[in-house]
């Protein structure tokens, strides 16, 4: 047994969620094989969901949000890993109804958990985290569905946020021109940075709603959105292009018509980071590491600590963040 520190959200009578840090024990995580000593987590949109008790992520209260944690095994029951070896978890159900990456201890099943690849440490591994990881799962299955560089620019909206900042980053590297929707003027010079070669604002977006079909100009998109943002960029996407839809933070509705797919051969990818099976959680993982090894993330990072992490919930919530909310526990 054990105390260490957490971020905890409780359930009162009248529905409020309210929040502090509290000395857990590790006697009170779930069974699992591993015991993790988690150095970093990253904050993510269904973190602040988890914590504001939206119940299709988390029913059990109290409860620790963080969906990642990357750190050390402190104790092991499985003959895949041995104390020490540094690990990745995302997904599954941490920091759903599984106490989470926000306490500086997680028990999980081995199944969860991912070697850290070399290339990686906890600190860029979170950065990325299930942000930039799922950014980098959109370009892997847009790819896999035929997207080149050559086959015209790429649209990636909410591009300020965690998913879209990666995106922008990954998709310049590889080569391709990035466009990017974003509702924050003020971060055109990071954005640009990012390796964004043009901007629009979410009006500019949203421009010919009306009609059934826009001119063809995106070779591909990543959508983390919803709506009719996404609507309108399937509408204008290049014949036999993809998008690829992995977020609602304006809607969870797509109001579309069949017409671009019918005439335009395109596709509508569905992205899940959560579920994906763990060999292909550690394809990806082992990209980011290797061919797809992104300098500078540091830029990304958004320093957070246990003590900073509510008011980032709450920033995120209104759309304000910018890149990856980066959680020290050990700050
Ligand atoms: P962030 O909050 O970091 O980014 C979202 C961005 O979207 C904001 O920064 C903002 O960027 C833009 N935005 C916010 N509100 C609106 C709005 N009303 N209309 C249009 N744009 C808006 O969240 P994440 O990047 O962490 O997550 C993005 C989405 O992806 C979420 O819905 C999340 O749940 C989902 N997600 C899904 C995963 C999966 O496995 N499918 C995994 C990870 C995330 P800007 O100001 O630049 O426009």
């Amino acid at each position: 047994m054990m105390s260490f520190r957490a971020f905890q959200v409780e359930k009162t009578a009248d529905r409020q969620f309210p929040r502090s840090i509290v000395e857990r024990d590790t006697a009170d995580l779930p069974d699992g094989e591993l015991l993790i000593d988690v150095a970093y987590s990253s904050l993510n949109y269904k973190d602040a969901l988890s914590a504001t008790g939206n119940p299709g992520v988390t029913r059990n209260f109290p409860h620790t949000p963080g969906i990642d944690a990357a750190g050390t095994v402190e104790e092991s029951r499985s003959d895949a890993f041995a104390v020490g070896d540094a690990v990745i978890v995302i997904g599954f159900d941490l920091g759903m109804n599984t106490a989470g990456g926000f306490g500086e201890k997680v028990r999980v099943p081995a199944a969860w958990a991912v070697p850290m690849p070399a290339g990686l440490d906890a600190r860029t591994s979170m950065i990325l985290g299930t942000a930039g990881f799922t950014a980098a799962l959109c370009v892997h299955k847009l790819e896999a569905f035929g997207m080149t560089p050559d086959g015209g620019p790429v649209l990636v909206t909410g591009a300020t946020g965690g998913v879209g900042s990666v995106a922008v980053k990954l998709l310049a590297k590889l080569g391709y021109e990035v466009h990017a929707v974003t509702g924050k003027p003020e971060q055109h010079s990071f954005l640009r940075g990012l390796g964004a070669e043009q901007l629009l604002s979410r009006e500019d977006a949203l421009q010919g709603a009306e009609r059934p079909l826009g001119r063809p100009t995106w070779g591909g998109a990543v959508d983390t959105v919803g709506g009719q943002i996404l609507v309108n960029a399937v509408k204008s996407l290049r014949y036999g292009a993809s998008l690829a839809a992995c977020g609602l933070v304006a809607s969870p509705e797509i109001p579309a018509s069949v017409l671009p797919f019918i005439l335009r051969h395109v596709n509508l990818l569905g992205i899940d980071s959560v579920e994906l099976p763990l060999a292909q959680k550690a394809e990806i993982w082992n990209k980011l590491a290797g061919a797809w090894h992104l300098d500078g993330l540091e830029e990304l990072a958004a320093p957070l600590t246990l003590a900073t992490l509510s008011s980032a919930i709450d920033r995120i919530l209104a759309g304000k963040m910018v890149g990856r909310g980066l959680v020290d526990l050990k700050a």
